[in-house]
């Protein structure tokens, strides 16, 4: 009885431990309400390739769940494409409530790509930035933040006070921060060579990002508008900021940390009163 017993179970550790099963991304995702898709499958299979190119060879790496690799539970990160059914636009990229694996809404986040550069802008592959993303929300799994996004959802009153939320934001950024330099550092070539064409699509965003913040808004940084270097809400930092933040700890040159100053400068700024009314003598 007890042999049989822990051959039983030894069975169901077997099953359980490692093994790799059919993907059904409906499965789980019908639980959150969400439906997948293939649309972007292409795309977002070579950013998963890219990623995985800088993750040692002994960690989880990403997983696409629309193809026919089935996923190894505990081994593999999940990554579901999604429609956009029960979802905000800008719900783009999260990890699930219960860290499961990451979430991307399809078509607003290909849309969401393409408005990081006009047509007119330096050549950037999406798929590139797209590995980053897929970097950022691993750090929210590895952080255990679930349940967090890409950017944010909840419009609410310009603000530059940081909290928890934000916090994890930035923290997030620096766990994929993180990973590029030790790619950069001790990964093989491939690796540095994926990791070099993240930092430099970051670096060229992040420029290209200011800059166009310099010719839209010229007057912006005179008085620190808050509409330009807030932050839109309360869970996420000003997108801009962060790419300066990320663009300056991967590159740490004097370009990278004139232009973090610069922003950060005008978010202080903003702090001040427009007008002060003179004082009565
Ligand atoms: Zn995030």
């Amino acid at each position: 009885m007890k042999a049989a017993l822990l051959i039983g179970l030894s069975v169901l550790m077997l099953i359980g431990c490692g093994s790799r099963v059919s993907p059904d991304p409906n499965a789980l995702l019908s639980v959150y309400g969400l439906q997948s898709t293939t649309n972007g499958a292409s795309d977002t299979d070579a950013a998963i390739k890219l990623a995985n190119l800088l993750l040692p060879k002994d960690a989880p790496h990403f997983q696409g769940t629309w193809g026919n690799t089935p996923i190894a539970p505990g081994i593999d990160i999940p990554v579901y494409l999604v429609a956009d059914r029960n979802l905000t636009p800008a719900d783009l990229a999260f990890v699930t409530p219960a860290c499961e694996g990451i979430v991307l809404q399809s078509v607003p986040f290909q849309a969401w790509e393409a408005s990081l550069f006009d047509s007119d802008g330096p050549t950037v592959e999406p798929l590139v930035m797209t590995a980053f993303v897929l970097l950022h929300e691993l750090g929210h799994l590895r952080r255990a933040d679930c349940g967090k996004n890409l950017i944010a959802n909840q419009p609410a009153e310009l603000n530059d006070q940081l909290n928890a939320d934000k916090a994890q934001e930035f923290a997030a950024d620096g766990v994929a921060v993180v990973i590029l330099k030790a790619a950069v550092k001790t990964g093989s070539v491939d690796s540095k060579v994926a990791a070099g064409r993240i930092e430099m699509a970051l670096g060229t965003a992040s420029f290209y990002i200011a800059g166009r913040r310099i010719v839209a808004s010229p007057g912006a940084a005179e008085i620190g508008s808050p509409l330009v270097f807030w932050d839109i809400g309360l869970s996420h930092p000003n997108f801009e900021w962060r790419l300066l933040k990320v663009n300056d700890m991967l590159n740490a040159n004097d370009t990278s940390r004139r232009l973090l100053a610069d922003f950060e400068g005008g978010r202080l700024k903003g702090e001040q009163p427009l007008y002060v009314a003179p004082q009565a003598h």
